[in-house]
């Protein structure tokens, strides 16, 4: 596996490549890398001639009370599960190589979109996400980029973005990776202590809860929103950000469950922000 710190040698490969007439795969991370990852190298490894994979903790994805200088990390071990996932470059640049210091230039959906869910606490974390994947978009020129629906705002905003700037890139999303206890894969999680972990499965045991409701035919937001919400609430070491059902593709609030619904939720377990959704796709 080729190790890129500079936009240049990407570049270079990346136009070999695409010489030999590969199709080029990228699965933008933060490192820290987990099984969720891994499942979205394999999709990407299966779909694409060549994989790419960055590594790079964005600092303008992050607010200022946000944990930026504690994020993990560990590059050694992302390498070993990169390699062995079969990707073929992994892009581990410095935050100086991504952005000059004077850098002022943004992407920035102008519509209620990112304000939603995870944008009501986090403003300027969206407009970060748009904007460091757009770089990657620029330096690799995927034909296929490969995102997590573990981060379905996230996913639903780059999904527009693309759209709203004619990237002319499949994107693909790819589904949540659980550990065996239900709780989904995230490198945050090692932020909790083992009290903390367990108190963690309300999360997954409130969306096993909704999707269990809305298979038995209710389709009330509200109702479901409010018997997941009651279910978190019992656990002590837990403090809900936000429980939320909102339309699949606009993140706007929906009152009935009907076409593409996202239940999603962010719920703090101690100090840890941990999110985590379920996807409703129903007929009328
Ligand atoms: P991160 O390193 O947390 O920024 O995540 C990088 C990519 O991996 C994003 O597209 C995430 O949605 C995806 N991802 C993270 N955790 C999981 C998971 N448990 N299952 C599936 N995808 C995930």
């Amino acid at each position: 596996m080729i190790i890129a710190k500079t936009i240049e040698e990407v570049r270079a490969q990346v136009r070999a490549w695409k010489q030999e007439g590969l199709t080029v795969g990228l699965v933008p991370t933060m490192g820290y890398l987990h099984e969720g990852h891994a499942s979205l190298v394999d999709k990407a490894v299966s779909q694409c001639d060549r994989v790419v994979a960055s590594d790079f903790v964005n600092p303008t994805q992050f607010g200022p009370n946000e944990d930026l200088e504690a994020y993990p990390r560990d590059f050694d071990r992302d390498c070993a599960l990169l390699e062995e996932h079969g990707c073929h470059m992994v892009f581990y640049p410095e935050v100086s190589e991504m952005y000059a210091p004077d850098a002022a230039t943004y992407v920035e959906i102008l519509s209620d979109m990112p304000k939603q869910l995870c944008g009501q606490t986090r403003p300027i974390h969206f407009r970060g996400v748009c904007t460091v994947v757009s770089k990657l978009f620029n330096i690799v020129t995927p034909d296929k980029a490969f995102f997590g629906q573990k981060d379905a705002q996230q996913l639903a905003i780059i999904r527009r973005m693309v759209r709203d700037l004619s990237y002319g890139i499949e994107i693909v999303g790819c589904p949540i990776v659980r550990e065996p206890d239900g709780l989904a894969k995230s490198s945050r999680n090692t932020y909790l202590n083992p009290q903390e972990r367990q108190a963690a499965l309300v999360l997954s045991q409130a969306v096993r809860l909704g999707q269990t409701m809305v298979e038995e035919g209710e389709t009330d937001a509200r109702r479901v929103v409010e018997a997941m919400t009651a279910h978190i609430q019992a656990e002590p070491l837990a403090r809900i950000d936000y429980v939320s059902a909102v339309d699949g593709v606009t993140m706007l609030p929906v009152e009935t469950i009907q076409g593409s619904v996202l239940v999603a939720m962010a719920v703090y377990i101690g100090k840890t922000r941990l999110i985590d959704n379920f996807i409703v796709e129903k007929g009328e």
